[in-house]
């Protein structure tokens, strides 16, 4: 982790060995003090009016982007990117939300999938049938693809005209290096009326295991004359007893001007191994996709290998290991994500083995 959050980490803690500056439990939300830097950095610089009541601090992205569908109708019908990350399917499942699951198509049928695959360069159509909620992540995981703002105001502008909620997944944005991709949905008009962002410290600050995310609900979302904000304040409040303290200054920790610094540089160290891979298995002659906006490559498995079958190809001829596509939803059939998230020197050595094939 950077220097920077280490050091909040330990001031915070040697405050909780003192009487007078122990702290118990946190407000539900969020301390005032990542909350307003939430607003200032994520939001305000970049034009996007959010207020710090909009903001929810939570333990993660994972949670946040499991437990949101608690505050929707089992009726609701769901919408996701084909493939995707895995939990905005299986938290729907477990809520009894998703009909019948087809071994063979790999598919339940209450869900509508919308591929995003290579023929649709990674935009997603809208569905036929209209959903109440649309998940999106955005860079894309595994895929490593974004939508452009224009692509993504089609989205709000649909939303807004079904009356659908968007739960919008950016826990990638610290890697987007392209001028026209936003950094929030907030970015696109109309998506305060339409829009649930969700946000991870794990990818842009190493959080991984010391665990710190956020959403915006913001006070203008609702589902008829339910605001969601309020919602899903209750849903948190009642469910989640606040991210720790030393935690939320160690998130604190990322805005400040050294922590900034020090991250951008972790970005540029994570996001030259991405170059480093696609260029590599591009003059290999495989087909690769994602790594300019995302730490994920996004490879077309070559002779027509199935997923699994270019994971076992790949481990036992190269011992090299990497994901299979096929695991993010019946659209990754066919495909394989390769993870930046290395040390550049071990980067170059799988690639090395994987050219040797
Ligand atoms: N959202 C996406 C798209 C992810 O890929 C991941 C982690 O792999 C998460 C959320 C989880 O983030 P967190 O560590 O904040 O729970």
């Amino acid at each position: 982790m950077a220097p920077a959050i280490i050091e909040a980490l330990h001031k915070a803690v040697d405050e909780m060995a003192v009487k007078e500056t122990f702290r118990g439990y946190a407000p539900d939300l969020g301390y005032d003090f990542l909350r307003n830097a939430i607003v200032e950095n994520d939001y305000k610089a970049r034009g996007c009016d959010i207020s710090a009541d909009e903001i929810f601090v939570s333990d993660g992205a994972k949670s946040d982007s499991g437990n949101i569908q608690e505050i929707f109708g089992p009726d609701c019908k769901i919408a996701v990117c084909d493939p995707v990350y895995p939990v905005y399917v299986d938290s729907n499942v477990m809520a009894g939300r998703t009909g019948t699951y087809n071994a063979t198509t790999e598919t339940w049928s209450d869900v509508i999938y919308m591929p995003t695959t290579a023929e649709n360069n990674f935009v997603p159509a809208f569905p036929e049938t209209t959903p109440d909620l649309i998940y999106i992540c955005c860079p894309n995981n595994p895929t490593g693809t974004t939508l452009k703002k224009s692509e993504l105001q089609a989205w709000v502008d649909y939303a807004n005209e079904k009356g659908a909620v968007i739960i919008y997944d950016a826990a990638y944005e610290a890697y987007i290096s392209e001028d026209d991709v936003p950094h929030s949905i907030y970015q696109c008009e109309g998506a305060k009326t339409c829009a649930i962002e969700i946000r991870s410290f794990s990818k842009n600050a190493g959080f991984t295991g010391v665990r710190l995310g956020f959403t915006v609900v913001p006070k203008e979302l609702k589902c008829g004359e339910v605001s969601l904000n309020a919602m899903w304040a209750r849903r948190h409040g009642t469910k989640f007893n606040g991210a720790p303290y030393i935690v939320q200054r160690a998130g604190e920790a990322v805005y400040s001007p050294e922590g900034k610094a020090q991250l951008k540089e972790q970005v540029a160290y994570y996001m030259k191994n991405a170059s480093t891979i696609k260029k590599g298995l591009a003059d290999a002659g495989y087909e690769v996709y994602g790594g300019v906006n995302a730490p994920y490559i996004w490879l077309k498995t070559p002779e027509g290998m199935t997923s699994w079958e270019f994971f076992d190809h790949l481990l036992e001829k190269a011992n090299v290991v990497g994901t299979p596509g096929s695991g993010f939803g019946p659209s990754g059939e066919g495909y394989f994500r390769l993870t930046a998230f290395g040390q550049y020197e071990n980067t170059l050595e799988a690639l090395e083995r994987i050219k040797a094939l």
